[in-house]
């Protein structure tokens, strides 16, 4: 380091101990950057790159951000995957000689980001700690805003890693180097950019440390040493009290639905699969929650539906309660939407964060609780009393705030204003020192302007100079000689002290200081005291939490007509829905014209339903359906259906065509073989099965054949629920030789008008596929359209004795009839949606060719008013055209 200046030394052994960390480095009002650090903020933030003398002959690379404006920059740099180290200087510079001791108070990393305007509150921030050791993978995932921390683990498997990870979602995760490059294999796993950092060995005893009243000993191996890679990072990292870490929230991930990405996305549970928009998922659908803390548990709920049937029925006791009592409802809806985020604000106690309004907001938030224990236990409904009698409403910490904050405390911690009057002596003896001495300065100007006679002197005050008299150029002849010291002249005004004036100075400011010190310290003592009961209020706050989505839940059922799902009896897995519905599709229907359909999966009617029927009649929005509805139950929300009695299912598998692997690089084709090589392998007798469109993407014959292989796999060696969609409409014969698998249809009627979608599944196959009318649907010019027609014809159609004609299907739609299903649910009628209502207008836009001329002309001929040999002529000439 030789021939650089001292500062410079400073830095460059600060930088040596966060080579992997932008550094910023305090200057005064500045942060700093040097050297390549520089050249890379200047670049990601656009910012001046400049440089400076180090004491060398060459200058050094520089750029800086002023340090009220820092938190919006490194914002900006963890959003791009950084990690920034925040270096301060410690001393204060006034009382020291030489360079001022600096030191790395934080590093910020994309998982340990405090700043909730960076968040966004409905959404958690998790950072894992992952290991791997015999065969097995743990994984622990903790939001440092809120203090939860969970850890889980599994038999080592990507897919088990895969299932993890999606309900956590990290940002950044830390871990040995072998689980550190599984959970980084497959680029797909997460959403945005994961910030890895490697450790070489776990320090278990950073456990015991972090969590003293654990029983470690009785944690796996693998689980320990995943929280405890997380702890010292953690730890190292933050460089302050983790006091919010308070407990650990172990779980088998066997005690949840095992859901894999690919099923999660399908069925756009949390975002959707075209813009990964939370708009459009289950999610965005049932979040009718108030607090904060209850729309992040909504979306864990959500990923992990329960295996426990109990549990289930709980939830949806309280749920029954909820919805039948829409005035109660109300009340505790507004209730909670009073309660501020408790976990976050909990957080920042323990973080050392938190203002005097936050513990305001804390103590309003308090002050809610009684009357939402109240309302919960006069809704008379077990789980509810429960929750209510489980909540500590922490009056004591809501008394000891009002006691001590003022009603509007400012932002800042060390300008005063924080405590009230009458909260402790000292501080009280202080400021009516204070006043005093303001009374006696109001009381001075008061002599003084009657001495003078000077109406405009006043007395004022400013940071350089203190209190002064002020009199105005114009009256400067009124003044006696002497009276006053002359302290300071302005353009159109003189400023005088007197001793006097200094003394009272003098005490006034001492009485502030003193006074905003001690404002801050008993500030500090009461947020340190709070702190000291933070597992009290995370217990609170987990309470409200679970609250809030049951009442959601229940809001939500209300609003859309939702029922509450019963279980299949003993052991049995029958399932049957009656008249089912998207939750989803129904809800962004404009007109709110869905129709509702019936399943019925069952020893008697057979367990997998194979359907056939054209695109865009509806079959994966039906089989996505009855997944969704299976769903809900076991999240413990009532259903979009008139009734349904459903199995506890163990998983649910889905191979829906839309979301290919294309980020990943992977055809369709080896994605689909991939997903049914985990659904053959994991599916049991209680999974429920969807795969849409099974054996595209490869030769008509291989398609068909794998299709039926898959299908008698299923069905002679799992035996679990299956829909299955096909345009295969030759597989159709499947229900002769496979005694629990029906086909089913998605009915379509043909008229002179053309092709209506019923949307209504009905029994039997479907024996066209109208591909070539969605064609025209979409616009395709007339010649490839005819063409096409003209080709299937030569082609002939396949039949086999299984198939219904598409008229014996409009007859069987005819025979089930429209009404029934519109009396029973009013809104639910049925749409016939006619595709000429939308052909004639692509098609229109079209540039016409020669041949669609002719068309036209065709169209337009009146054959009725023509003789024969007219009408040869006409083909004549229309030929030669050609
Ligand atoms: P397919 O899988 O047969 O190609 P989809 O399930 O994708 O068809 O459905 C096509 C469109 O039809 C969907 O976008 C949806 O808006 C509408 N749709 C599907 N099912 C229904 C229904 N039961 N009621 C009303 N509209 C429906």
């Amino acid at each position: 380091m030789a021939g650089y200046t001292p500062m410079m030394e400073q830095y460059l052994s600060v930088k040596a101990t966060a080579t992997d960390a932008l550094l910023f480095f305090r200057l005064g009002d500045f942060y700093e950057m040097f050297f390549e650090d520089a050249i890379t903020a200047s670049r990601e933030l656009e910012i001046t790159l400049t440089g400076r003398g180090a004491g060398q002959e060459e200058r050094i690379p520089m750029c800086g951000v002023p340090h009220h404006a820092a938190e919006g920059y490194i914002a900006r740099l963890i959003d791009k995957g950084y990690k920034v180290a925040v270096c301060e200087q410690v001393e204060d510079p006034a009382s020291t000689k030489g360079v001022v001791k600096r030191e790395i108070v934080r590093i910020v990393t994309p998982g340990t980001v405090m700043d909730s305007k960076m968040l966004g509150d409905a959404s958690n921030n998790f950072i894992v700690g992952a290991s791997q050791l015999n065969g097995r993978f743990s994984i622990a995932a903790c939001d440092l805003t809120t203090g939860e921390l969970y850890v889980t683990s599994f038999a080592d498997s990507i897919e088990a890693i895969k299932s993890t990870l999606n309900v956590y979602r990290p940002s950044e995760a830390v871990g040995d180097e072998s689980a550190i490059a599984a959970l980084t294999a497959d680029t797909n796993l997460t959403t945005r950019s994961l910030l890895t950092t490697v450790r070489e060995t776990a320090d278990l005893e950073k456990l015991t440390e972090q969590f003293p009243d654990e029983q470690w000993s009785s944690y796996e191996p693998v689980r320990q040493q995943a929280v405890a890679h997380l702890i010292s990072y953690l730890d190292e990292t933050q460089k302050r009290s983790l006091a919010h870490l308070r407990s650990v929230k172990a779980y088998d991930s066997e005690s949840y639905m095992s859901l894999d990405a690919f099923t999660r996305r399908n069925l756009e549970l949390t975002e959707t699969v075209r813009d990964r928009s939370r708009k459009g998922s289950l999610l965005s659908l049932l979040d009718r929650t108030r607090t904060a803390m209850g729309a992040r548990l909504l979306k864990r709920w959500i990923d992990q539906p329960l295996l426990n049937r109990e549990e289930a029925e709980r939830r949806l006791d309280a749920v029954e309660a909820l919805n039948q009592d829409w005035i109660k409802r109300k009340e505790l809806r507004d209730e909670l939407g009073e309660v501020y985020d408790l976990e976050r604000l909990a957080g920042r106690i323990a973080y050392g964060t938190a203002n005097g309004r936050d513990l305001n907001a804390l103590k309003n938030s308090l002050k809610r609780i009684p009357s939402i224990q109240m309302l919960c236990e006069s809704l008379e409904a077990e789980p509810l009393t429960q929750l209510a009698s489980r909540m500590d409403a922490c009056q004591d910490i809501a008394d000891a705030i009002e006691r001590a904050i003022s009603d509007e405390p400012p932002v800042t911690l060390k300008d005063g204003g924080l405590i009230r009057p009458g909260y402790d002596k000292k501080l009280d003896e202080l400021r009516e020192a204070s006043q005093n001495g303001k009374q006696w300065i109001a009381e001075l100007e008061r002599q003084e302007r009657e001495a003078t006679g000077i109406k405009s002197l006043k007395i004022g005050f400013n940071k350089v100079f203190g209190y002064y008299l002020e009199v105005t150029r114009a009256n400067l002849v009124n003044l006696p000689e002497g009276r006053y010291e002359r302290k300071q002249t302005l353009a159109n005004a003189e400023r005088y002290v007197t001793p006097e004036l200094k003394e009272k100075e003098a005490l006034i400011l001492e009485a502030e200081d003193r006074m905003f010190d001690l404002e801050y310290e008993r500030f500090i003592a009461l947020r340190d005291e709070i702190a000291g009961q933070m597992a009290r209020l995370q217990r609170l706050a987990e309470s409200v939490a679970a609250l809030d989505v049951l009442q959601a839940f229940a809001e939500a059922s209300a609003e859309r007509r939702y029922s509450r799902p019963s279980w299949t009896d003993g052991e049995g897995y029958d399932l049957t829905i009656e008249e089912g519905r998207h939750p989803v599709v129904e809800s962004v229907n404009e007109n709110g014209v869905f129709i509702a359909n019936e399943t019925s999966l069952t020893s008697a009617d057979g367990s997998i339903l194979l359907i056939t029927g054209p695109n865009m009649a509806g079959k994966s929005t039906y089989m996505r359906q009855v997944a969704m509805i299976c769903l809900m139950a076991q999240i413990g929300c009532f259903v979009p259906a008139r009734r349904a009695v459903l199995p506890f299912v163990d998983r649910i598998f889905t191979r829906i065509g839309a979301a290919d692997d294309l980020v990943g690089g992977q055809s369709t084709f080896m994605v689909e073989m991939k997903d049914i090589q985990v659904m053959t392998e994991q599916a049991t007798k209680r999974s429920l099965i969807i795969i849409d469109e099974l054996g595209r993407g490869t030769s008509t014959d291989e398609g068909m054949a794998i299709a039926q292989s898959v299908i008698e796999y299923v069905h002679n060696h799992i035996g679990c629920k299956a829909l299955v969609s096909t345009h295969f409409h030759e597989l159709a014969h499947l229900e002769s030789s496979l005694s629990g698998l029906k086909n089913g249809c998605m009915a379509v009627k043909e008229s002179a008008d053309g092709v209506t979608f019923l949307r209504k599944l009905v029994p039997g196959a479907a024996d066209s596929s109208y591909g070539i009318y969605c064609a025209q649907l979409a616009g395709l010019p007339e010649t490839i359209v005819s063409r096409a027609y003209t080709l299937l014809n030569d082609n002939g159609s396949i039949n086999t004795p299984n198939i219904v004609t598409s008229r014996e299907v409009a007859t069987a739609v005819e025979a089930i009839s429209t009404p029934p299903v519109a009396a029973a649910a009013p809104a639910i009628g049925v749409v016939q949606l006619s595709m000429f209502a939308d052909s004639s207008a692509p098609a229109k836009s079209q540039k016409p060719s020669a041949n669609d001329k002719l068309l036209d002309k065709l169209r337009k001929l009146d054959v009725m008013r023509m003789t024969p040999m007219q009408a040869l002529e006409w083909l004549n000439d229309a030929r030669n055209q050609l």
